[in-house]
């Protein structure tokens, strides 16, 4: 028996949880805009933003007023009803991008389903039972439940776990031909991340997003954009579609949506959406009050002209201070990326160095990601402190420099 004055540690985490994680040695019990405390007090610089999660930081004094204010209200309330939070949430969703439609759920993976299930359903209404297909891109993250996993381009996810969905085709990014190769009236819909994130932080090209357009136009296919990483001004814009001047039929976020409250949507059009019916599709928790009025509130904030610039100065701050410490380093062959979504592709030489380097990190008070096999990836608070930012890359180099030694 655990009794309840049980000291937790690190081991407790290898007694109790399901080992398919290896979290850092140390524990973080409190986090204020872009620093956070371990058990032990000892404070970090965190350029890893809960995963591209917490887009205003930790604690952000009006979305925790607005999570309070809501707790006191109403907390939860089933799709059985529509509540305020949701419908004033999809306004502003449907207001600030092509979409006229949402659907809200709990977790990336969990709209993505939604988009695959709706991009199947659509063209099985309104062309053929056969135009089932889905193309989807090598190295590609889509989320963990099966179909997700299986749509996603990497395989050591999507193996040893029996028969996978069929009728998913992976072509090359940011490689048309490849799709073109594949693409027939059987594929009923295209789905693509702008940056691949968990597979290394690496931009797809503006032409390359123009022709899977056509391609799609072409063929009938849907066009769907995974913005679950790049979504909520990740990028300097509130969706990164918007970069490439290309709108897609169904589009995806969660991470930064709620800022750390778990929240998640798929948009498309009224015309996609027509097919629907109710009882078609569903969720428990999708449109939690609590979660949309969390959302409400992080939309308001970052969908201004000062945030969005704000987004590209850090960035070029960081990319400036990344330069200058591989000057010293020169471990780093590319720096990549949109606004603050930036990968560090280290050198092959010492890309097998990656965990080290992020563990020297963590000892030098300062939080990365990594992505792909050799990427160290940024993705901190949207509105990091200049002097954050400073401080973490002084930290960083000091890191590097006793991973060296
Ligand atoms: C994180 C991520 C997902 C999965 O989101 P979960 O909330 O973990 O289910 C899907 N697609 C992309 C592009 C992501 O970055």
């Amino acid at each position: 028996m655990i009794s309840k004055k049980m000291l937790i540690t690190r081991d407790t985490f290898d007694q109790l949880i399901l080992p398919v994680y290896k979290p850092a040695s140390f524990i973080p019990v409190k986090g204020k805009g872009s620093r956070i405390w371990d058990q032990q007090g000892k404070e970090y610089i965190d350029f890893s933003g809960g995963i591209a999660v917490t887009s205003l930081g930790h604690c952000h004094s009006l979305l925790n007023k607005k999570l309070n204010n809501q707790s006191k209200i109403l907390w939860h309330i089933s799709n059985v009803f529509t509540n305020e939070p949701a419908l004033r949430l999809a306004e502003k969703l449907v207001s600030s991008s092509f979409a006229s439609r949402v659907f809200f759920a709990n977790s990336g993976a969990e709209a993505n389903e939604a988009a695959f299930k709706l991009a199947r359903y659509y063209s099985s209404k309104i062309y053929s039972i056969n135009k089932n297909k889905i193309i989807s891109f090598h190295n590609s993250f889509h989320g963990r439940t099966f179909f997700t996993v299986s749509v996603g381009g990497q395989s050591k996810y999507s193996n040893n776990f029996g028969p996978k969905p069929s009728g998913i085709i992976h072509a090359l990014f940011n490689d048309i031909n490849s799709v073109k190769k594949i693409i027939n009236n059987d594929t009923c819909a295209i789905v693509v991340e702008p940056i691949q994130g968990e597979g290394g932080v690496i931009p797809a090209n503006v032409s390359f997003i123009k022709k899977l357009r056509e391609l799609c136009d072409q063929y009938n296919a849907l066009l769907i954009f995974d913005e679950i990483q790049t979504g909520i001004g990740r990028t300097g814009k509130l969706f990164a579609y918007e970069y490439y001047d290309v709108n897609p039929d169904i589009l995806t976020l969660a991470k930064s949506l709620g800022g750390g409250f778990p929240i998640s949507a798929m948009l498309t059009t009224n015309k996609i959406a027509s097919v629907m019916r109710p009882g078609i599709h569903g969720t428990t928790y999708g449109g939690n009050p609590l979660a949309c009025a969390v959302a409400e509130s992080v939309i308001d904030i970052i969908n201004t002209e000062k945030i969005l610039l704000g987004v590209e100065k850090k960035s070029k701050i960081i990319i400036r201070e990344l330069n200058i410490i591989n000057k010293r380093f020169k471990f780093f062959t590319e720096i990549r990326g949109k606004g603050l979504l930036i990968g560090v592709v280290l050198k092959p030489s010492i890309s097998d160095k990656i965990n080290k380097i992020l563990n020297f990190s963590f000892l030098e008070g300062v939080i990365f990601l990594s992505a792909g096999h050799d990427v160290i990836r940024l993705a901190p608070s949207l509105i990091i402190k200049k002097c954050d930012i400073i401080e973490g890359m002084k930290r960083f180099y000091h890191a590097l420099e006793k991973c060296l030694s």
